[in-house]
């Protein structure tokens, strides 16, 4: 897009366009409707008791039962046929709950809530009204009734490794205030079992270097298997104390403080709610995977912890075996058969340039105008790179001259050089001679006395014969 001088990198614009989308999604503010019944529940319920830092599992007491929207007596499992798109929008709201609610970055926990007579499935926590944690998902089995007392068993293996990234992103904004500076501020975050990302204030992209060098400070304080200290506090005593707060984020008098620290030296110390592992060494490992822009001066890094570092490895380590293979040498030898192959591509490359040069060559046209003498060929499905070649190839043989040629493409489009001969350039201008060819082809382009290129659209021989004409 370009009018009145003004570009825009339209790329560039929809890909952050979409980042900020995946954000949005990502921060899971779309669930966050707080639809009417969740402000009903908060006034009429004491608020929910979270037990999940120390414990798993726990039993509960059903307080809610919420179906699209609508608190209901029970929801009951039809036939065999139940899925997750079964039944409907589900919500179970209990008086206490090892099941964590999405927050400060930190995805939901997911489980199971059951009785003897149901099973219901929890596929996400959330929290509302910033009282009511609400259980979303679907019955498996039987049935769920208001006032059931059911056990809880959130997904173990799951939060295990939210508890690692999630400690692991506290490394890492470490790491980065140690490599990059202190004004390195946390702008937003999100991890679930997968990965972690962690967005923060920087002018400019983090060096392959230094991103090695925050890697190896993660990696070396796990290995120290250093113990997560989490605990209570006032705020004013966990500010006093060093405690980094998140900036804009509104804090209750009381706060939890997570604190890594080396014996005297501390690593790490914020004030976070989530669900931390509670050494340094179950995080197992750290790698980062990506560094990007997501807006001015804000970057994002994206990293994988423990079983996933193993994965992402093995997932690259089998397309090293693979290319290997292909290639029929050792993978240490990789890089250097690639630079051999790609010498020899060009060379080969050239010599079908070289050839196709040559017939282009004996199809040449030659005309005489004001004692001007005109070259024209028109060719097919050249590019623009084959026909600044070819251009070199004529004008070694042809000194003096205009050279004019036209590839008529199989995608549509054709494409258009010209150049002039210096010794001609004080009468004759390649930039205004093409635009008489590229008018007839509603193409674009230019450049300067000697030589010109441009494409667009249309038969090329038309446009040969405005250029013809329009000299002298
Ligand atoms: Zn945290």
């Amino acid at each position: 897009m370009k009018s009145n001088g003004i570009s825009i990198d339209m790329d560039g614009f929809n890909k952050y366009l979409e980042e900020q989308k995946n954000r949005a999604k990502w921060a899971g503010s779309g669930e966050k409707k707080e639809a009417k019944i969740w402000h009903k529940l908060h006034e009429k319920l004491a608020p929910s008791v979270f037990v999940g830092y120390e414990k798993d599992e726990d039993s509960a007491k059903i307080l809610a039962v919420i179906q699209n929207d609508e608190e209901v007596e029970k929801i009951e499992a039809s036939g065999s046929n139940n899925s997750e798109t079964v039944g409907g929008d589900c919500w179970l709201v209990t008086d206490k709950t090892p099941f964590y609610a999405e927050c400060g970055g930190q995805c939901g926990d997911t489980g199971i809530i059951s009785t003897e007579k149901g099973q219901f499935k929890v596929t996400n926590t959330l929290k509302f009204c910033n009282s009511v944690i609400a259980h979303r998902g679907w019955i498996v089995s039987g049935q769920i009734n208001v006032f059931d007392n059911v056990k809880m068993n959130i997904d173990s293996d799951r939060r295990l490794k939210i508890r690692a990234n999630h400690t692991a992103t506290h490394l890492l904004q470490a790491a980065l205030r140690q490599v990059l500076g202190d004004h390195v501020a946390q702008r937003g975050s999100f991890l679930d079992e997968e990965r972690l990302r962690f967005d923060f204030s920087n002018n400019s992209a983090v060096s392959k270097n230094d991103l090695l060098k925050i890697e190896k400070i993660v990696n070396e304080e796990i290995l120290k298997d250093l113990p997560v200290i989490c605990k209570e506090m006032s705020k004013n005593e966990a500010v006093n104390a060093g405690a980094t707060a998140l900036f804009g984020e509104k804090y209750e008098d009381v706060v939890r403080t997570v604190k890594i620290a080396d014996g005297d030296r501390t690593v790490s110390f914020e004030l976070c709610g989530g669900t931390h592992a509670f050494s340094t060494g179950r995080i197992g490992s750290f790698k980062i995977v990506s560094e990007a822009s997501i807006g001015s001066g804000i970057r994002r890094i994206e990293a994988i912890t423990g079983c996933e570092v193993m994965k992402d490895l093995h997932a690259k380590e089998n397309i090293l075996t693979e290319v290997s293979a292909k290639l029929k040498c050792n993978v240490s030898e990789i890089s250097e058969r690639v630079a051999d192959l790609l010498t020899d591509l060009k060379k080969k490359s050239q010599e079908i340039q070289n050839g196709r040069n040559m017939v282009a060559f004996s199809k040449l046209k030659q005309i005489q105008k004001n004692n001007v003498t005109v070259y024209s060929v028109v060719v097919e499905d050249f590019s623009v790179q084959d026909l600044r070649s070819l251009n070199d190839y004529i004008k070694n043989k042809h000194k003096d001259g205009i050279i004019m040629i036209l590839s008529q493409n199989d995608d549509g489009k054709s494409i258009v050089v010209v150049s002039v001969s210096p010794d001609l350039q004080k009468v004759y201008n390649a930039g205004a001679i093409i635009k008489f060819g590229l008018a007839e082809l509603n193409g674009k382009g230019g450049g300067s006395a000697l030589f010109a290129q441009g494409a667009g659209s249309g038969n090329v021989e038309a446009a040969l014969n405005a250029m013809c004409e329009n000299i002298g």
